[in-house]
């Protein structure tokens, strides 16, 4: 009897054989139903074989083969079995965890089928040439039409009023319904709206000419126009009927994307997967990428995973950033999945980013990728800010804010013009101290301290998520007078409240945006003009064009160059050069102040330049004369557990393991992690260092083998591939 390697969501690294009836037929790909244990589950088949190592008495049959979606393709599964090994990640949870909920649960996948509409014969027939120019939208869903038929949902991209114009057409018998929506075999409507600068002209075309792989590093100064390189790039692709897929990051502005992409490409279908859509949507739009319709796919990570037959192209927009990166279960970069992809594949990739990782920039000056360089803003008018720093090393700071920024603040209330105070901290304080003792608010569950939310007078742990009351005394010594320690958002917003009574002022930070559609209201509030003065987070600093903004403030940025943490001050460049890019963005020169007691720092002076470059090298020499990546490739095996001594002893374990397989890899001491605890739960690490990929991942190949045969009976502990947080 013919038997099935199925791949399973458990934690063990092999797959597991069932047998199938001889009147069965089934393939690689298809999802199956199986006993496993007492219950049944789904999974997938990975293997067609005709003996197993099992005894035949013990193999069990397959209940059932779930045959109402198509098989994954090959393809995908190469992928899978790629970063299963590559990640260190069971294969049979890899594989399960790159598919929608819907099509790991052991149902029918049962998705309701959109009516979609045609031109009918006498509808063929019409002249658009001779069609009243007044009725545009009935216009625009003929001109749509022509090419094949269109979903509803693609039709009322077009524009708000489609229904009543389509009820119009059907009406007058020009456009029909038909059951399945079939798309154009290729996309051909293009919206152009710019004439390309010469620079944006020319990335379009090195990309273009490119045969197979070839990884691009789209380096673009804020407003350069990136976003207008990949449409053009994508519009070469649709002409040719491919797919195109392009990885955004978590950041909320999916929605907003869709409508651009849409507006762009009015008859390719698009299908955008991100944290907001329910299962049901998730499964449908996956479902569309499989079958070749959705033209364009456009995600947040997990979205790398989506089945493209007809994938021609990815986009990694905002490359350098870290939601890109899991940081639980399959621990994988998206953005180095999909260049594996793009290899696997045989197509092109682009990397964009006003702030390209280390890691990415270096590869472009070595010559593993290829660089293609947007220096200018695209808009003729758009300058680039000014950007300047305010010496705080010796000045008093009111509620952490500098008279120069107050006074710059007014003169933007005068002018009636936005401006943005960025602070990475949300919250009133980030502690709350005795002045007695010195006792601070720590979290009873973590080494982090309590922050101090004073709307509902409550600490917070952002950590953990406990929450307390604010104490009336201090819980060491009674004295009733306990300060809050340093700034947040909520402290930021109150101060200007008080010092600018007449001004409308707005936070933006996870607190204020936690309800559905909050953030949404206070865009368009921004956009209106309804707000004078913003007070956020890294929420406001990506992705958005708010255009009478004329000032940005960075109140504390200095942690971040003393930190723990190399990548620190990388990143920090990046969200400041972000930030920074918000002002000014149309006709209005912006001016972009930093508070900082080391404006002579090498990154305050790249940031005043406007000069990347200059930084990026700074960094390298630098990272090479540490160590770091990208000169070096890095694993940190984590463990977690109630008691420290076991974790510790866990981890001492797994030292001594790796120590003895004398490979040429660089073995550090365990260490506890920068959040010894969380949560109760005590956390170390071991980090350990290869000089090439290959050897560091020989290394590994033998090194999980041991650690998988270490006593760990109270710990969890995980593998992290090329880690970003330590
Ligand atoms: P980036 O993503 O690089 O920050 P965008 O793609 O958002 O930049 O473009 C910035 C602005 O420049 C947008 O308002 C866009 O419409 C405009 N723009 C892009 N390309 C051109 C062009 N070739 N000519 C004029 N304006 C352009
Ligand atoms: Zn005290
Ligand atoms: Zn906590």
């Amino acid at each position: 009897m013919p038997i099935v390697r199925v791949a399973l969501d458990v934690p063990l690294s092999t797959l597991f054989d069932y047998l199938v009836g001889a009147e069965v037929s089934v393939e690689i790909g298809q999802r199956v139903l199986v006993p496993f244990g007492r219950k049944q589950v789904v999974g997938i088949v990975m293997e067609l074989a005709e003996n197993s190592a099992l005894a035949s008495e013990r193999l069990k049959p397959v209940v059932q083969v779930l045959d109402d979606v198509p098989p994954l393709p090959a393809e995908l599964l190469a992928l899978l079995c790629f970063c299963s090994d590559y990640y260190h990640h069971p294969l049979g949870m890899t594989v399960l965890a790159a598919l929608p909920t819907r099509l790991r649960v052991p149902e029918a996948v049962a998705i309701k089928q959109e009516t979609s509409y045609a031109l009918s014969a006498q509808g063929r027939t019409l002249d658009l040439e001779q069609f009243p120019k007044r009725r545009a939208v009935q216009l625009r869903i003929l001109q749509a039409l022509q090419y094949g038929s269109l979903s509803g949902m693609q039709l009322r991209a077009l524009s708000s009023s489609v229904p009543v114009n389509l009820k119009a057409l059907l009406d007058a018998g020009w456009v029909e319904t038909c059951a399945t929506a079939e798309a154009a075999p290729a996309a051909h409507l293009f919206n152009e709206t710019h004439i390309l600068t010469a620079a944006q002209q020319q990335a379009v075309d090195t990309v273009a000419q490119t045969q197979g792989y070839r990884c691009f590093l789209l380096h673009g100064i804020t407003g350069s126009g990136k976003t207008e390189v990949y449409v053009h790039l994508m519009h070469q692709v649709l002409q040719r009927g491919g797919q195109v897929l392009l990885l955004v990051p978590e950041i909320n502005l999916t929605p907003q994307l869709e409508n651009y992409f849409h507006s762009r490409f009015p008859d390719a279908e698009l299908a955008s997967l991100h944290s907001g859509l329910n299962d049901g949507e998730r499964a449908k739009k996956w479902l569309r990428a499989q079958s070749g319709r959705a033209r364009i796919v456009l995600g947040t990570r997990l979205s790398v995973f989506a089945p493209l037959p007809q994938l021609g192209l990815i986009l990694v927009d905002e490359e350098h950033d870290a939601s890109f990166k899991q940081q639980d279960g399959l621990r994988y970069s998206a953005r180095d999945v999909a260049i594996f992809r793009a290899n696997q594949r045989g197509v092109p990739i682009v990397l964009g980013s006003a702030t390209p990782s280390l890691e990415s920039y270096y590869n472009a000056q070595n010559g593993r990728y290829q660089m293609l360089k947007l220096s200018q803003r695209a808009a003729e008018q758009a300058q680039l800010p000014q950007v300047r720093c305010l010496n705080i090393g010796n000045i008093p700071l009111q509620e952490g804010i500098s008279p120069a920024m107050l006074t710059a603040l007014e003169e933007r209330l005068r002018r009636k013009e936005q401006s943005l105070i960025f602070i990475n901290r949300r919250g009133y304080a980030p502690v709350l101290m005795c002045t007695a003792c010195g006792w601070l608010s720590g979290c009873p569950n973590c080494a982090g301290k309590l922050v101090l939310h004073l709307q509902d007078r409550r600490l917070r742990c952002h950590h953990c998520g406990h929450q307390e009351r604010v104490p009336h005394a201090c819980p060491g010594c009674g004295n009733t007078d306990l300060q809050p320690v340093g700034i947040g958002t909520q402290r930021v917003e109150e101060a200007l409240r008080a010092h600018f009574p007449g001004a409308r002022i707005l936070r933006v930070d996870r607190d204020s945006t936690r309800n559905k559609g909050a953030w949404n209201a206070m865009r368009k509030q921004i956009h209106d003009g309804g707000a004078d003065i913003l007070v956020g987070t890294q929420i406001l600093a990506k992705g958005h064009d708010f255009p009478n903004l004329t000032l940005v403030g960075v109140l504390n940025p200095d942690g971040a160059l003393y930190s723990a943490d190399f990548r620190a001050s990388e990143k920090l460049f990046a969200q400041l050069a972000q930030v920074a890019g918000r002002a000014g963005r149309a006709d209005k020169p912006g001016e972009v102040l930093v508070q900082t007691a080391f404006p002579d720092h090498p990154l305050f002076r790249a940031l005043r330049a406007h000069d990347y470059d200059a930084w990026a090298r700074t960094l390298l020499v630098e990272r090479e004369q540490a160590g770091f990546p990208p000169f070096v490739f890095q694993v940190l095996l984590r463990a977690e557990g109630k008691q420290e001594s076991e974790v510790h002893a866990f981890l001492k374990r797994a030292r001594e393991a790796a120590i003895a397989l004398s490979l040429p890899v660089e073995i550090y001491g365990v260490v506890a992690a920068a959040m010894a605890k969380r949560a109760n739960h005590s956390r170390a690490q071991l980090l350990v260092q290869g000089a090439t990929r290959k050897s560091l991942h020989q290394f590994l190949r033998a090194w999980d083998t041991l650690l998988n045969g270490l006593p760990a009976q109270k710990l969890r502990w995980s593998l992290d591939i090329d880690p970003l947080e330590f």
